[in-house]
Formats: structure tokens, C-alpha cells, sequence
């Protein structure tokens, strides 16, 4: 049973602790939870995160209008990407969203965190998948959450941010800290080489030994650039996720194929910068 006063209190650190590790600026992210009565608790729009106190809190009912809290506090128009992981996860008891500037930073780049690559981020989450662009705030951005959402826990939204459910608010937190910091070690090993996948045997593996701890219950749906996927790109039945699709299959051809051309291409394009700076380098010689 959740106690309002260590909830509010709860979600007010969780706030904090957002601005402190930068995973949001200004007046950027949301936070919520499920209440026993249905209805649910939110930080309210206009409010930034490092700042937010308990009494700014408000609580919303289930058609994300404002039923309690202080006249000068109104709900975000995000509610609804909220709302719509509620509708569709009824183990989820707390979304945080915010804009985890690596994680965003791989969207931009059409990168995807959707690999087998950290065991404890296949065991825990699955895989992070990258919904498509939206509005930020409409009921458009609340559709493809909401479809994404039933099979993983936590989202990546292109040029936007990152949602992540959990069964209570520390455990949706962990979630964001766990995507900002895949991101990071993601871009960190790139830095330094190629990035390779784990094992087929060892991705299954992880995959069931994670369904027996999330609270979905079943096995994450697999990932977009491994062959230790049994089931191929999750979302190949949905129609709408054709932008998703087709960005996930360029970089499903494998980290392989994208490394060596990408080798392949710088090889040829230092043997053209070497031919030209010695071809100008005889032409302007005085000799
Ligand atoms: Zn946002």
C-alpha cells in the first residue's frame, strides 16, 4: 500500500536526482505513479525538475486531467505517452521520462541502442528501442509508447528523449540511469573499436533468466543486429513502425558489414587525400 507522504517525497527526490545527472535541463521530463485509488501522481508542466517541491505535485485522473493540487500547477501535455504506459501495463506502477543527452545524441545520429552488448542491459531491459519521431505531447507520440511499451520497459524517442516503466518510481529511475549509461559505455567503446555482440547461446540465455525477474513476465523480444535473436526485428507486424523498421534493418545488416565498409571507405578516401596532396604538392613545388 503506498503511503501519499513518502511517495510524494519519493518522486521529488527522483526529480532531484534527474537535474542533478543531467538527464534533463530547464523545465525538460515527467514523472508519475499509479495510485491504489486509479488515479495518479504527477509533476506538474512549467516546473523544473532540480527545483520541484511536494506541494507542486498534482494528481491526475485517468483522462489526464487535474483532480488535486495547487491552482497555479496543471498537468503536461506528456501525461498521455504516460497514460498510454498505464493503459497498456498493468504491472507498471511508475513512468520517468526524461532527455538523457547521449542517449538523445544516438537518436539524432540514427544510432541505435538496440543491441546485444551489455549481459546486464539484455537481462534487465531486453533491448532499448528507438519510437519513431512524434510531436513532443501528442496523443501521436502516446500511440507508438504505448504499442512499443508492451514489449519492453524502456523506450528511446527519437530527437527527444527516453521513457521507462517500472514497478515502483526507483525502479523506472534505475531504468533511465541504465539507458543514459548504456548510451555512454556504447559511445565510449566505439571511440575505441568495433563493438561486437555477445553470443547467440548467451543472449537466450540472459533473455530467459531476465523474464523471471521483469514484471512483464515473459522473455523481451529480441534485438535488431544479433543473431541470437529467435525471432528477428520485434516490430516486423507492425505497420506503422515502418521509420523504426527501416532504420533498425540498416543497422540489423550488422555491426560487421557497417565496420568494414566504413574501413573499407576510409581506406579509399586516405588513399585519394594522400594521391592529391601529392599531386598539388609537385604542381606547386618551384622545382
Ligand atoms: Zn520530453
Amino acid at each position: 500500500m503506498l503511503n501519499p507522504r513518502s511517495t510524494k517525497r519519493q518522486m521529488v527526490r527522483i526529480c532531484h536526482l534527474l537535474a542533478e545527472k543531467d538527464y534533463v535541463s530547464a523545465m525538460d521530463g515527467n514523472v508519475s505513479c499509479r495510485l491504489p485509488d486509479g488515479r495518479f501522481l504527477a509533476t506538474p508542466t512549467m516546473v523544473h525538475k532540480g527545483f520541484v517541491a511536494e506541494e507542486d505535485l498534482i494528481v491526475v485522473g485517468a483522462d489526464g486531467k487535474k483532480v488535486e493540487g495547487p491552482d497555479d500547477r496543471n498537468p503536461t501535455s506528456e501525461i498521455f505517452m504516460h497514460l498510454a504506459v498505464y493503459e497498456r501495463r498493468p504491472d507498471v506502477h511508475a513512468v520517468v521520462h526524461a532527455h538523457p543527452p547521449t542517449a538523445v545524441a544516438f537518436t539524432l545520429a540514427g544510432e541505435t541502442l538496440a543491441r546485444c552488448v551489455l549481459p546486464e542491459v539484455v537481462l534487465t531491459l531486453g533491448q532499448i528501442p528507438t519510437a519513431p519521431y512524434r510531436t513532443a505531447g501528442s496523443h501521436e507520440l502516446a500511440h507508438v509508447v504505448g504499442e512499443l511499451i508492451t514489449g519492453y520497459d524502456a523506450i528511446l524517442l527519437e530527437r527527444h528523449g527516453a521513457i521507462c516503466a517500472g514497478r515502483d518510481l526507483v525502479d523506472a529511475f534505475g531504468k533511465m540511469e541504465k539507458v543514459e549509461h548504456t548510451a555512454i559505455i556504447t559511445h565510449k567503446a566505439r571511440m575505441l573499436g568495433r563493438v561486437q555482440e555477445l553470443q547467440c547461446a548467451e543472449v537466450d540465455r540472459l533473455r530467459q533468466m531476465g523474464a523471471r525477474y521483469s514484471s512483464r513476465g515473459t522473455p523481451a523480444p529480441a534485438c535488431e543486429g544479433c543473431d541470437g535473436c529467435p525471432t528477428g526485428i520485434p516490430w516486423q507486424k507492425e505497420p506503422d513502425f515502418t521509420v523504426l523498421r527501416a532504420t533498425g534493418t540498416a543497422r540489423a545488416a550488422g555491426t560487421t558489414t557497417a565496420t568494414q565498409t566504413a574501413a573499407a571507405k576510409h581506406g579509399i578516401e586516405q588513399i585519394v587525400t594522400e594521391e592529391i596532396v601529392r599531386a598539388l604538392s609537385g604542381r606547386l613545388s618551384p622545382y
